[in-house]
């Protein structure tokens, strides 16, 4: 149809958000542009304007949202649907580390990285990277519940599409093949009987754990940016969950590569062109396509 789909992206300020945001726009839909801080949204709409012209710049709206603000999101559902009356597309990026890392190591080791692996590049992050209770709470605030409080004051509008979809953007990490408990492997795959009341109270114990010092004990994720791992596990279940209870809308998740950008302090091997496409890519599935399901580099895969 001649009529533009509306996509909506969350962490649209920079990295892979702004990306994907820019490369929407390139193609032709609108985009709403969101950002936690007002000044930093709208630089990045500039970016766009000053990379790929005025055309595509015109058609990209910046509305504030931090994720973790209901009131926040509410007020983006307002602008929405004053300025839209809908919306076809919600692309859940938004999300942090959970981890405490010096920037000025990072800085130092800059040159050394281009000759690291990924394996190499993965280890010298983790054992210089602090996870600690606070930053790990925040992880689950941001990474899963962030996208629990977009998403709930985005699908009424999303119910008014014709091809409504959401897009979680998940990692790798948060594969069940981090989990080292089998027990806790199979509640999060449980997606027949698993509840998003059950999924929070397993975020819960999970914190109770990192308090107690007991996630190895207890086979949590181990190995470095645990909450981070879980908080991803929690936002893919929450995807099936989704999936499940929404059959009209087509909602999934997936992992963009290891992309340069700062929450891994630009240790990873992809661009960041190259890091939107699997984004960009499932945001535009067919409208027969799939739901419930999770995207690696190379198409659907596992959980
Ligand atoms: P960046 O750090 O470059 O971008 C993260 C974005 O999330 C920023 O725009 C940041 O805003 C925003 N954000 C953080 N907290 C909030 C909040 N409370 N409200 C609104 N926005 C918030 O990282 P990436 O672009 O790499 O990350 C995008 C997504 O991709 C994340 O979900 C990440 O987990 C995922 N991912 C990334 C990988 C990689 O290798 N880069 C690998 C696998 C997954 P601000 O500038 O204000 O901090």
């Amino acid at each position: 149809s001649s009529i533009k789909r509306i996509a909506l992206v969350t962490g649209g300020n920079k990295g892979i958000g702004l990306e994907t945001c820019r490369q929407l726009a390139t193609r032709g839909l609108k985009v709403v542009l969101t950002a936690r801080n007002e000044a930093r949204g709208l630089e990045a709409v500039e970016a766009i304007r000053r990379s790929s012209g005025a055309a595509a710049a015109a058609e990209v709206f910046f509305h504030q949202l931090d994720v973790t603000d209901p009131s926040s999101a509410a007020r983006l559902a307002d602008f929405v649907r004053g300025q839209f009356g809908r919306l076809d597309i919600l692309i859940n990026n938004a999300g942090i580390s959970g981890v405490d890392r010096d920037p000025i190591l990072f800085a130092k080791v800059k040159d050394q990285v281009e000759g690291m692996d990924v394996n190499q590049r993965v280890e010298w992050m983790t054992e210089n990277s602090k996870e600690t209770y606070e930053e790990a709470k925040q992880c689950m605030r941001t990474n899963y519940y962030g996208a629990k409080i977009v998403t709930e004051a985005l699908l009424p509008l999303l119910q008014l599409s014709s091809s409504g979809r959401i897009v979680n953007v998940s990692s790798g990490f948060g594969l069940l093949r981090n989990f080292n408990s089998e027990e806790l492997r199979k509640e999060f795959d449980d997606i027949d009987n698993l509840t998003e009341k059950r999924l929070e109270e397993l975020l819960d114990l999970f914190l109770e754990d990192f308090k107690a010092n007991l996630l190895e004990a207890h086979g949590w994720p181990t190995g470095g940016s645990s909450a981070y791992k879980v908080a991803k596990a929690a936002l893919n279940a929450y995807t099936r969950i989704l999936a499940k209870k929404y059959p009209t809308l087509r909602i999934n998740c997936l992992t963009p590569g290891y992309v340069k950008t700062d929450i891994c302090m630009h240790m990873g091997v992809l661009t960041l062109e190259e890091g939107a496409r699997n984004p960009v890519k499932v945001a535009l599935l067919p409208d027969d396509g799939p739901t419930g399901a999770y995207f690696d580099l190379n198409g659907e895969a596992p959980f």
